[in-house]
């Protein structure tokens, strides 16, 4: 990508990028993408982390073993194992390319998601493409979606039986998609993937293999978050290098 263009990317996100008078043109990209402060390992970690190894249990679960677009979309829209059904004005299903190596993982629709029937629109979906604009994406080269397919009322959390009803749906759209690497935003999608507790400051910076496919798996914070803590913004700028670099290797090593 062209350095100016990555600078105007990271200017999106909030991210200044500090330039010394006469600084040579290659100084100059590695002060704009290096992090002042990071904890997060020059080199990834890979650390084993429980696949889901439990059955779906949603009610989208009948058809688990052969998922077929089309009839996971319509067990989604017809969907009421949970009282989210109730309130919902309609499903969140998931938005992108149904063949893309990336895939993104947030936690529930908002109200504005709710209304549009599409996951991270608004200024934190707005943040989320300039993310993945500074690593080189568009939106429409990944796949989107959310822990959970409905709108928990009032902007509350997900409740671990609404995460468990609706973790079937999530794992068929995985089993589709087979994504090369996927991208946990937020904390209640890093706990529910990684099945942990731990904080998500604690699991940032290193990569994780989800399933029995051992799909890299990179934790960062919700760009909803990051509206809030600005701050944060340089660290979830270091979760994204993490990830393209994880990315690069996989497909290198691939390619073997
Ligand atoms: Fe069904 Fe998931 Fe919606 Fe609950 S949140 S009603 S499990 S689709």
């Amino acid at each position: 990508m062209d350095l100016n263009q990555q600078r105007k990317y990271l200017d999106a996100m909030g991210i200044q990028t500090w330039v010394r008078r006469n600084m040579p043109a290659q100084e100059l990209v590695n002060e704009a993408l290096e992090p002042a402060v990071t904890h997060a390992p020059a080199v990834p970690v890979t650390t084993p982390v429980t696949p889901p190894e439990e059955k779906p249990t949603g009610a989208g679960s009948t058809n688990i073993a052969l998922p077929d677009w089309n009839l996971l979309r319509q067990q989604v829209s017809n969907c009421t194992a949970c009282e989210l059904h109730k309130t919902r004005t309609q499903p969140v299903f998931g938005v992108g390319d149904q063949n893309a190596d990336w895939l993104i993982i947030g936690e529930a629709p908002g109200a504005e998601e709710d209304q549009q029937g599409e996951p991270f629109i608004g200024e934190a979906g707005q943040l989320l493409n300039a993310m993945l604009k500074a690593i080189g994406l568009e939106r429409k080269q990944v796949y989107i979606t959310n822990i959970l397919k409905c709108h928990p009322g009032n902007n509350r959390h997900p409740r671990p039986e609404e995460i468990a009803q609706c973790a079937s749906f999530l794992q068929s759209q995985i089993a589709l998609i087979q994504p090369k690497i996927i991208l946990a935003v937020g904390r209640i999608a890093a706990h529910s993937l990684l099945k942990t507790e731990t904080p998500i400051g604690k699991l940032r910076g290193q990569v994780y293999q989800y399933g029995e496919h051992a799909i890299p798996l990179v934790v960062t914070y919700h760009p909803a978050y990051l509206k809030r803590a600005p701050h944060e913004k340089r660290k979830a700028w270091n979760d994204l290098k993490l990830a393209a670099k994880t990315y690069k290797e996989s497909l290198s090593l691939s390619a073997k």
